[in-house]
């Protein structure tokens, strides 16, 4: 697989809060563009997928997620992403309501379902992290706040501390999830605020061991109790509107206020354009935490997600042109 076919970006817009509004794009199955053309601004985008905002959130998965979610089962690290505006649909996307569960219900019903017809004995393990002004505080540990990022030689960066808890079911995930957001909501003093300036990591963490004696399956010969691991991260960031303007060449990292985005959008550009040339994981807390899944031979998809309004044209602009670089 070429490096380029492990970054999927998808485009995914959200139905209009007002009748009254109206859409500034017209969308096709993989192109978006804008319906009153702007100087100096491209007006058509193409990605693998745009999805219009009757799509539901199961054909999201199914197009973009599965393939990741299958991979990690497999043991390939892989990292989804939802990049956008706030009030864009970042958290519909990855959390969801029960009317309409979000990636994250959609992926334990299928981790379940698939390790179930595998000739292996699985452990599936989750935390649950935010970063918030570049402090890092567990979700499932009411007391574990600002926890300290540290190195492994074999393991790469991990989070100190960071609680891990086991899941036998789907039900048993939803409810962890939800003690996570009850912790966050409980510890902000204004949820919004909170919510549009701090990163959510969920992440799960496969393990998987041989039950069989010796399994010859055609591409390797497999020896029971043979161990292996992945992580999945999805990821619900920080608002885009903290990022600046990521089409600004002025990159001195002071004059942007949400630091972590910044160098995940540098991380992403670099990842694109030459996956073996320097990448600055060290440079910010959140791309230290997903260092070992993305890039390499991880799975990466990201959903950008736009508010279609054509009050919200600027802001929607900067992320297609942020999930153009991505590419
Ligand atoms: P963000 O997390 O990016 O700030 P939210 O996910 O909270 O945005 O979405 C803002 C509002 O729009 C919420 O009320 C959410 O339920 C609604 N919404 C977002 N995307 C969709 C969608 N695809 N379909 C229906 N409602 C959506
Ligand atoms: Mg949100």
């Amino acid at each position: 697989m070429k490096s380029k076919d492990r970054i999927r970006v998808c485009i995914r817009s959200r139905p209009l809060f007002s009748q009254d509004s109206k859409d500034a794009f017209i969308y096709s199955s993989s192109s978006i563009q804008l319906k009153q053309s702007i100087s100096n601004v491209p007006s058509s985008y193409t990605f693998d997928n745009v999805f219009d905002s009757q799509t539901a959130t199961s054909e999201v998965y199914d197009t973009v997620c599965k393939e990741i979610i299958e991979g990690a089962i497999e043991g390939y690290n892989g990292t989804i992403l939802a990049y956008g505006q706030t009030t864009s649909g970042k958290t519909h996307t990855i959390i969801g309501n029960p009317e309409s569960p979000g990636i994250l219900s959609l992926t334990f019903i299928d981790i379940f379902n698939i390790i179930q017809s595998k000739r292996r004995e699985f452990t599936i393990l989750v935390s649950y992290l935010e970063v918030y002004n570049e402090i890092i505080n567990d979700l499932l540990d009411p007391g574990s706040i600002n926890l300290r990022i540290r190195e492994d030689p074999t393991e790469g960066y991990f989070v100190s501390g960071l609680k891990q808890l086991v899941v036998r079911n789907p039900k048993e995930a939803v409810e962890i999830l939800e003690f996570g957001e009850k912790q966050r909501r409980y510890r902000a003093t204004n949820i919004h605020e909170h919510s549009s300036r701090s990163h959510t990591v969920f992440r799960i963490l496969i393990e998987s061991k041989d039950i069989d004696g010796l399994i010859d399956d055609g591409n390797e010969i497999r020896i029971k109790g043979n161990m292996r691991f992945s992580v999945l991260n999805l990821v619900d960031l920080a608002g885009s509107e903290r990022i600046g303007d990521v089409g600004n060449t002025d990159t001195s990292e002071t004059s942007h206020i949400n630091k972590s985005l910044f160098v995940l959008a540098n991380v992403i550009n670099k990842l694109a354009d030459n996956p073996n040339a320097h990448i600055p994981f060290r440079d910010s807390k959140l791309t230290r935490i997903l260092s070992n899944s993305l890039g390499g031979n991880a799975l990466t998809a990201i959903i950008c997600t736009i508010a279609p309004e054509i009050n919200n044209v600027q802001l929607s602009i900067s992320t297609l042109r942020f999930a153009t670089r991505a590419k």
